[in-house]
């Protein structure tokens, strides 16, 4: 067992450090306030090949392993957590599913595209459609519905909390074919945001990531051919689960991520701000709470690296990306929190970034799977 990186990650991790600094630091504050879509970020992004980063070259990808992604997550979640959703939920929800389950016509037309993050020179996304009003945790009971015409589906229904949602325009869609199968009867699609019968709905505003577009989506009679199905008949809800199992390690970089720039920030805080005539680092109380958040996130950050050195290596993932989603996304809360508690009341105002960082850390609890689910998760695993 060795714990160094190699050369290739060291690189692709400063080269993500930097990008984060010159090119998702400016303006943060800003698109977070106005809710703005980091459009410029993300086209960038697709420029350093982040947006397909684990996709065979072959279909357009940047061909790296999954702990290269960890690494890159961390280091942009440090800065703007809304650019690495965007990031996440492409590489590990939109492409990986599609690399893995698609045909090879749904890889040229479809992944190709998406792996670039770009086409004709604008920026091509993909985003997931899974949860519905109704159905959240419960992710089996969709009640949008896809009926087999023949040669096409016919899908209606509402899905939402869409990230990427006005700004993709490939969706991943799962809906049910055959309800009385329960979880075997629903189907997984393509379906591309500019046909007809595809309305995007209300944006929502959000607690934190407000930089991510967040939308209800309508499908109302949408004609997708049936080519555009991924797996065979009634392999949707299996899709979604092998999906969300990978899109864990995603998310738990973010919340690695926001909780190790909370604590960088707090760190240099704490060296330059005087209380009783010396800077606070020299209190106990506070050097206490640095050496928490420091082991925290070291201990999240060996649960991040090994789920993707497991997926890496053919190995099943599904605990260890359910452990490190629970145990980074309740780090990042914590960290982040105690950041704004050394910052005082200047860790309460927009301008020292650590009251942004904990509004962010609260969705990486949330989205992909809550804790309580990776509890569900976790215990069916050791108990069976
Ligand atoms: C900003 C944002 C972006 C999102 N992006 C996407 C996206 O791109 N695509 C997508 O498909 N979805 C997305 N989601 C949806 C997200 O995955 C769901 O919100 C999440 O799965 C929880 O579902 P819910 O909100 O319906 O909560 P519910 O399932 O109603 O849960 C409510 C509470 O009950 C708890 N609970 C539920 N069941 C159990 C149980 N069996 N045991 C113990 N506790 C339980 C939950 O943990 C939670 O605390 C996003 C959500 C948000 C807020």
């Amino acid at each position: 067992m060795q714990f160094q990186l190699s050369e290739e990650h060291l690189m692709i991790q400063k080269a993500a450090r930097d990008f984060a600094r010159t090119e998702c630091l400016p303006g943060v504050i800003e698109r977070d306030e106005k809710q703005q879509f980091p459009r410029e970020q993300v086209l960038k992004l697709a420029e350093l090949g982040f947006m397909g980063m684990m996709v065979d070259p072959q279909y357009g990808g940047a061909g790296m392993d999954t702990v290269s992604y960890v690494l890159a997550m961390e280091e942009i979640s440090k800065v703007d957590a809304s650019v690495s959703v965007c990031m996440s939920v492409n590489n590990s929800l939109v492409c990986w599913g599609l690399e893995a389950y698609g045909t090879e016509e749904q890889k040229q037309k479809y992944l190709t595209p998406l792996a670039q993050g770009r086409k004709d020179g604008e920026l091509y996304i993909g985003a997931f459609l899974l949860s519905e009003p109704e159905a959240g945790s419960d992710a089996t009971s969709q009640r949008t519905i896809a009926e087999d015409k023949g040669d096409h589906y016919l899908l209606s229904g509402t899905k939402n909390w869409i990230t990427n949602g006005s700004s993709a325009s490939v969706y991943l869609v799962m809906a049910q074919t055959d309800a009385s199968k329960g979880s075997k009867g629903i189907d997984a699609f393509i379906v591309e945001k500019k046909w007809p019968g595809v309305t995007v709905a209300a944006k929502e505003n959000k607690l934190g990531i407000r930089g991510s577009d967040t939308h209800t989506i309508l499908l109302t009679d949408v004609k997708v051919p049936k080519e555009n199905r991924i797996g065979a008949n009634g392999f949707g809800f299996t899709f979604a689960m092998k999906t969300l199992a990978g899109g864990r390690i995603g998310i738990a970089s973010q919340a690695l991520g926001i909780a190790s720039g909370a604590y960088e920030l707090a760190l240099a805080y704490s060296k330059q701000r005087k209380a009783f005539g010396k800077e606070i680092m020299h209190h106990q109380a506070i050097q206490f709470k640095l050496a928490d958040m420091a082991t925290r996130i070291e201990a999240a950050r060996l649960l991040c690296l090994k789920a993707a050195w497991e997926k890496d290596q053919n190995l099943d993932y599904s605990l260890s990306s359910s452990m490190a989603k629970v145990y980074a996304s309740e780090t990042a809360m914590w960290t982040a929190t105690e950041a704004v508690q050394i910052h005082g009341g200047y860790g309460f105002v927009k301008e020292y970034h650590v009251e942004r960082l904990m509004r962010d850390a609260k969705i990486t609890q949330i989205y992909e799977g809550t804790s309580e689910v990776q509890r569900i998760v976790i215990s069916r695993s050791i108990l069976k």
